[in-house]
């Protein structure tokens, strides 16, 4: 059950509203990343999840971030109160200001409608706990951009404390994952196919106008590592055949010859 509390987790003060600044901050509060997907995001997976100890983990940082949501709202309302009887704050956002009243709502800092399209929900506790390893650092990035666009020193402050539970998320959810103790590459029951799973296509080639060139590094190269190069492009793109990608062994992988043949379009 949910019950609200009449405090805010982190007290919210701001010197003088900047209602461009409070446009931004709607990132943050019906944005991809924002905290309500958050909210959503963990919430959900919690109501999915068989193990117990790792869905009270999901229900408490679910909720952790509706309070965040309330937090980032009560800023963002601060900053753009004005533009409700201000025209030349309404200036900022005039969808906020005439259509909002100045007020929050559930739109990312373009006018976005929230979407549930933002939620990745799967199902897998593992996978989903990589989703959120990601989404939390997308939130701490976004709390960052803001900080540095912040004048104000209270605002600043709020968004510290929001940015850090942020990072502190991110330890938990990493912990969580390792914990359970999974080779970080096997995902679901089904294993990949061998050798084709070692194999990195070359697929960007050339020297390009900067200098660049095909790099090599731990991604393409020692361990298991086979770098599979397409030997038609020697010939240009007109005649490339996909059923001739031959590996560093030159045995023939995948495709067959009645594939058709990519064209450059005309
Ligand atoms: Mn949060
Ligand atoms: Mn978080």
């Amino acid at each position: 059950m949910y019950h609200h509390i009449k405090k805010l987790m982190y007290t919210v003060k701001v010197g003088t509203p900047d209602p461009r600044f409070g446009n931004m901050l709607l990132e943050q509060f019906g944005g991809a990343n924002g905290e309500l997907a958050a909210a959503m995001q963990y919430s959900i997976q919690g109501l999915n999840c068989d193990d117990p100890d790792r869905k009270d983990m999901l229900m408490d940082i679910g909720t952790e971030e509706l309070s965040h949501l309330e937090v980032v709202g009560t800023l963002a309302r601060m900053h753009l109160k004005p533009m409700k009887k201000d025209r030349e704050a309404g200036e900022a956002d005039p969808l906020i200001a005439i259509a909002g009243g100045g007020g929050v709502n559930l739109f990312n800092s373009m006018g976005d409608a929230w979407t549930a399209d933002y939620l990745k929900i799967t199902g897998e506790l593992d996978v989903d706990l990589r989703s959120n390893i990601a989404a939390e650092a997308r939130a701490k990035i976004v709390y960052e951009r803001l900080i540095d666009f912040c004048d104000d020193p209270g605002s600043k402050d709020a968004l510290q404390f929001l940015m850090t539970r942020e990072i502190t998320h991110m330890k938990a959810f990493t912990a969580a994952l390792e914990s359970m103790g999974k080779d970080p590459f096997s995902i679901g029951k089904i294993p990949p196919t061998p050798v084709l799973v070692d194999q990195y296509f070359n697929d960007s080639t050339g020297e390009g106008d900067e200098g660049e060139t095909d790099a090599r590094g731990p991604w393409n190269q020692g361990g298991n590592w086979q770098i599979v190069e397409l030997p038609e492009l020697k010939d240009g793109v007109e005649n490339l055949d996909t059923s001739r990608r031959e590996t560093a062994t030159g045995k023939k992988q995948r495709g067959s010859s009645s594939e058709p043949k990519i064209r450059k379009s005309a």
